[in-house]
C-alpha cells in the first residue's frame, strides 16, 4: 500500500458491496483505494435465480464477474477469499484465500456479507428440502426437475409417477411465487421432449401460511399473481403450513400430507455467522447500525444490505432485506465514507420505497412502481430491463439482451449439465492400465 493511501475494505461482493465499490469509483477521489473481498468471484442476481430454475435463462446469465465491476485502472483490488476474523483495534482482518491465510489492513471496513439459507425450520428440511440461495442451488433444482421427468418416463407405477411429478414450493413471498410460476411454465414448455409423460402427471403446489401471497405487495397485485398462477395450473394452498419434510413428501400442520419427491424451500434466512463472531451488536443476527450505517459502538466499521439492520429515516422502520434497499444504502454509504474522510458530518439513510416487481413466470410479472400497478408482459419486461441495467459493462449488457430476447421465442432449455469428471466414472469405464 502506498503511503497516504486511504483504504476502504468491503467484505462481500453482492448488490451492496459492488454498488458501493462502483459508487466510490465514480467519485474519483485521489488517494482512495477500494479493496473488495468476497468468497465468490461473481455477484449473484438473486432475484433472477427462479428464472434459472425454470430454465428461462442460463445460470451464467444471472451472475456477473466481480473483476468486470471494479475499476483496476484506479487502483481497486479484488481478493477472492472468506473473511474469518476482524481486529477492530488494530484495524486488520484475516481471510482465507486460495493462496492461504492473508492479513489485510484497512482504514474503513464495510460489512456487506449478506445472509444464508436456513435449513433448520422443521424436521427433515436440511436433508430433503432444496433451498434456493445460490446459483449452485438453482442449477441443482433445474437438474433435479429434468431428472424427475426422465424418471417418470421409465416408471410403470401410476401412483409413483404422480409422486415423482409433484413439485412442492414452500413460501409465498417473492422467491416462492417466482419459482412456482417459473416451474409450471417450464414443465409445460418442456413436456414435448418427454412424450411418455402426461400433462396430468405433473403438478406444482405452492404452500403459504398467510392468507395472501406476496405480503410485500398491494392486495390487488397479490391477487393478480394468485389468479395468474392458478390459471397456469399451480395449486396454491394459502393458510397452510408445512410441519415436516421427508423423502416422499411434506407433512402439513393438522396432520395431512402431500406426496411429492421434490420440495423447494424459499422460506427463512440464517444470518451469516460472521456477524456474531465479530462481536458486533446484532439483532436477529443482523449487525445493528446507526442511521448513517456505521456499526454501533465501533469506529471505522460500517454495515449494510441483508447483513445489517438499517433504520430507514423515511418511515422509522428497519429497511427490508431486498436488493433495492441494499443498492440505495450503498449509494448513501459512499457519500458518508467520503464525508467521514473529509471530517464532515455524515447523513442518515433515508429512502422512500420506489416500488416492487416480481417475475411470476415466463413473460409474466407484477409490478408496483412510483404508485402505478401493472401485471403481465409489461411488468415482466420492466423487471428484465431493470436487472439488465444493473449488469456491468456495455458488452455484457448487449450480450444478455440478445440472449434473453432470443430465449423469449423458444421453449426452455433441457440441457442437463452433470459436471461428471473422468475420474468419477465407474472404474470399468475409465480405461485399462490406470
Ligand atoms: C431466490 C431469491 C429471490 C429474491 N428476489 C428478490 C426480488 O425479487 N427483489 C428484491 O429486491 N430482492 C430479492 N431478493 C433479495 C436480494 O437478493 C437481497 O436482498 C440482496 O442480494 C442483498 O444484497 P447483499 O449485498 O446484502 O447480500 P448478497 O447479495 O447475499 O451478497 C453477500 C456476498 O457476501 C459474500 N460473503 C458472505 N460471507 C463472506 C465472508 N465471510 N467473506 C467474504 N465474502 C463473504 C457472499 O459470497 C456474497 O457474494 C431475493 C433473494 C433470493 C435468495
Amino acid at each position: 500500500m502506498e503511503p497516504g493511501t486511504h483504504t476502504i475494505v468491503i467484505v462481500g461482493g453482492g448488490f451492496a458491496g459492488t454498488t458501493l465499490a462502483r459508487a466510490l469509483d465514480a467519485r474519483r477521489v485521489p488517494g482512495l483505494q477500494v479493496t473488495l473481498i468476497s468468497d465468490e468471484s461473481t455477484t449473484t442476481f438473486h432475484p433472477m435465480l427462479p428464472e434459472a430454475v425454470g430454465a428461462s435463462v442460463f445460470p451464467e446469465q444471472v451472475v456477473a464477474p466481480l473483476r468486470e465491476m471494479l475499476d483496476f485502472q484506479r487502483g481497486d483490488r479484488f481478493v477472492m477469499g472468506r473473511v474469518t476474523d476482524v481486529d477492530p483495534h488494530a484495524r486488520t482482518l484475516r481471510c482465507e484465500t486460495l493462496a492461504g491465510r492473508r492479513d489485510l489492513r484497512y482504514d474503513e471496513l464495510v460489512l456487506a456479507f449478506g445472509n444464508r439459507a436456513r435449513l433448520d425450520l422443521m424436521p427433515g428440511m436440511a436433508l430433503h428440502a432444496l433451498p434456493l440461495k445460490t446459483v449452485g442451488d438453482a442449477m441443482h433444482i433445474r437438474n433435479v426437475v429434468l431428472r424427475r421427468l426422465a424418471c417418470i418416463e421409465l416408471e410403470t407405477d401410476a401412483e409413483l409417477r404422480r409422486e415423482i411429478g409433484h413439485f412442492v414450493v414452500i413460501g409465498g413471498g417473492f422467491s416462492g411465487v417466482e419459482v412456482a410460476g417459473e416451474l409450471v411454465d417450464c414443465l409445460a414448455s418442456i413436456r414435448r421432449f418427454y412424450p411418455r409423460v402426461a400433462a396430468d402427471e405433473l403438478k406444482v403446489t405452492l404452500l403459504h401460511d398467510l392468507d395472501r401471497l406476496l405480503p410485500e405487495m398491494s392486495p390487488r397485485l397479490a391477487d393478480a399473481a394468485l389468479r395468474s398462477l392458478q390459471r397456469r395450473g399451480v395449486t396454491v394452498q394459502l393458510r397452510t403450513r408445512a410441519s415436516a419434510i421427508h423423502e416422499r413428501g411434506v407433512r402439513l400442520e393438522g396432520g395431512s400430507g402431500l406426496a411429492a419427491q421434490t420440495v423447494i424451500s424459499t422460506i427463512g434466512t440464517r444470518p451469516n455467522s460472521l456477524a456474531t463472531e465479530l462481536g458486533l451488536a446484532t439483532e436477529r443476527g443482523r449487525v445493528i447500525v446507526e442511521p448513517d450505517l456505521s456499526a454501533s459502538g465501533h469506529q471505522h466499521v460500517w454495515a449494510l444490505g441483508d447483513c445489517a439492520s438499517v433504520p430507514n429515516g423515511f418511515d422509522g422502520k428497519a429497511s427490508p432485506a431486498t436488493a433495492q434497499f441494499a443498492v440505495r444504502q450503498a449509494q448513501q454509504l459512499a457519500t458518508n465514507l467520503l464525508a467521514r474522510r473529509r471530517g464532515q458530518p455524515t447523513r442518515p439513510f433515508k429512502a422512500r420505497p420506489r416500488g416492487m416487481m416480481a417475475a411470476i413466470g415466463r413473460h409474466n410479472g407484477v409490478a408496483e412502481v412510483f404508485g402505478f400497478s401493472f401485471s403481465g408482459l409489461p411488468a415482466w419486461l420492466l423487471w428484465r430491463a431493470y436487472y439488465l441495467s444493473q449488469m456491468p459493462t456495455l458488452r455484457r449488457k448487449l450480450r444478455l439482451w440478445v440472449e434473453w430476447t432470443w430465449g423469449m421465442f423458444f421453449p426452455a432449455d433441457i440441457t442437463h449439465l452433470r459436471f461428471t469428471r473422468s475420474a468419477e466414472l465407474p472404474v470399468h469405464e475409465r480405461g485399462a492400465g490406470v
